[in-house]
């Protein structure tokens, strides 16, 4: 079948791949419509790898996908074919300790799409166990579909936030899981979020959704905190920026008791302020992927209580994949969320 391929580093092909797949009684077949392109996709086709996970054979890139059912397995009685759906990408050992905790996002065997070795969904069709595959509500497109993977990100971290009705949040990093956390957390029962960035175009999406956007080229963020919250500062904070200046200063802003849930992944190691966070008994979380969200995810997207359209910024054909991705390498400050149309 048609797949978008990583060959190696810089050097993408659509082309045909014979894909081995055994098709199982718990099974669906899936014709796929719309994948999102994600920081990491691009981070392999820029870089080659992403810390030990290096891509050493042609990989098929994608892991945020919606699509329709074409064929069931026997046992499958929740789904049928013609239904709209959206996938889990990362596919754990049922058997296995991690998944019997509740924590299968954290089982070292999970199978997920474009991490290497294993392929992504940029492709036209795929196999997918049916309990990680999810049915849309009628009112919720394939392109959200296609987002419910990201903003499952923000759920788990504000899950691990324990937010309380009222709080007050601070998100630093303004890109797609940025404003999908901050649209969580908002949903979770915070009062206000306080969203920072130095892109002017990203922070005024964040602004459209009653967010209080701060360019800390700018502006001066503790300032604002200061003010928000009489002097207290934020009950939560969401790294979700990896960026070595932000994550150095991540507990000024904080409150006594707060918060802090790292999010984004910076390239390489950064000193963290231990003393700063102890001055405050600040509690740390730290997310990787998420478990059990993306039900929870359509639900927010189909009750519209979170409308992440306004996120999706640049569709392509599957045609114009590689110019998509080139285009992700370098997006203007406008672009959130790009996605490929099959
Ligand atoms: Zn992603």
């Amino acid at each position: 079948m048609k797949a978008l391929v990583l060959k190696e580093k810089n050097q993408l092909a659509i082309m045909d791949m014979a894909i081995r797949e055994t098709f199982g009684p718990d099974d669906v077949r899936i014709k796929m419509h719309t994948i999102g392109i994600c920081g990491s996709d691009v981070h392999y086709y820029t870089h080659g790898k992403i810390g030990n996970f290096i891509v050493k054979e042609p990989m098929i890139l994608g892991h945020e996908a919606s699509g329709t059912i074409i064929e069931v397995g026997k046992n499958v009685k929740r789904l049928k074919a013609g239904d709209r759906v959206c996938m889990e990408p990362g596919v754990p050992d049922l058997r296995s300790r991690a998944t019997m905790e509740g924590m299968y996002n954290l089982d070292p065997a999970v199978v997920f799409w474009a991490t290497p070795p294993y392929h992504g969904c940029l492709r036209e069709t795929v196999v997918h166990p049916a309990m990680f595959t999810f049915k849309l509500p009628d009112n919720v497109s394939y392109a959200e579909g296609a987002m419910v993977e990201p903003l499952s990100v923000g759920l788990q971290a504000v899950k691990k936030a324990n937010i309380k009705p009222g709080d007050v949040a601070l998100v630093t990093g303004c890109g797609t899981i940025g404003i999908l956390t901050g649209l969580a957390a908002l949903a979770g029962g915070c009062s206000k979020v306080i969203i920072t960035d130095v892109i002017d175009p990203k922070l005024n999406i964040a602004a459209g959704y009653g967010m209080l956007p701060v360019n800390i080229k700018k502006q001066n963020l503790q300032k604002v905190v200061d003010e928000v919250t009489g002097g207290w500062g934020v009950d939560a904070i969401f790294e979700a920026s990896g960026n070595e200046g932000a994550i150095a200063t991540i507990f000024r802003p904080l409150c006594p008791g707060g918060k802090v849930i790292f999010i984004g992944m910076p390239v390489n190691p950064v000193p963290v302020d231990i003393v700063a966070a102890q001055a405050k008994e600040a509690r740390i979380e730290t997310v990787f992927r998420y478990a059990n969200l993306y039900p929870r995810a359509l639900a927010l997207m189909g009750s519209g209580k979170i409308d992440v359209k306004p996120l999706v910024t640049d569709r392509y054909k599957f045609a114009d994949a590689i110019k998509a991705y080139d285009y992700a390498a370098k997006p203007e400050p406008r672009t959130v969320k790009i996605v490929i149309e099959m």
